[in-house]
């Protein structure tokens, strides 16, 4: 959590403050362990999470969605050097969107529609073979400001206000 969420989950006792260098480290390890890095939709977020595709509800129901890739704010999506893949799996293995598949020759295909840009499978490739490449600038989104925004601009898409 950050700025007044933080403050209310330390004020409550629901949380404690770490500096920068332990919210690196969490953050590494949440990489190594294969959970999904989700900061709220803004640019400057109440809080961010680190979750995987069985059990965080948010997941979950985008991985249920045929085109996840519509559903997230992300600038990013992830490609193969096909002349690196060495055909291990082990992307398919970490990608939660269920993205990636093996094609006729072994060589792993990312499916755009269902990457969310997380770069889990980029950093458990051991060939460099698979990468982060910015979405064409037509696609581009600018994340609101605050989360508060993030909250309006959803109620104004449900017709709320
Ligand atoms: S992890 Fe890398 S080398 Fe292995 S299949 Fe995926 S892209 Fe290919
Ligand atoms: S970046 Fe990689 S792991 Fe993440 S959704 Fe896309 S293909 Fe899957």
């Amino acid at each position: 959590m950050f700025g007044s969420m933080e403050q209310l989950y330390i004020d409550r006792g629901m949380g404690r403050q770490i500096d920068l260098d332990e919210a690196a480290s969490i953050l590494k390890e949440a990489q190594e362990s294969g959970l999904v890095t989700q900061p709220g939709t803004a640019q400057n977020p109440a809080g961010m999470c680190n979750c995987c595709g069985d059990c965080c509800g948010v997941l979950i129901s985008i991985k249920e969605h045929p085109r996840p890739a519509e559903l997230v704010c992300s600038n990013y999506f992830a490609m193969v050097d096909r002349e690196l893949c060495a055909g291990c799996e082990t992307c398919l293995e970490r990608c939660q969107m269920e993205a990636i598949d093996m094609d006729e020759d072994n060589i792993a295909v990312v499916n755009r529609d269902r990457c969310i840009g997380c770069g889990l499978c980029v950093i458990s490739c051991s060939t460099e073979a698979m990468r982060l490449v910015p979405k064409p600038q037509i696609e581009h989104m600018t994340p609101p400001a605050t989360s508060a925004e993030q909250m309006r601009i959803i109620a104004r898409n449900r017709g709320l206000i």
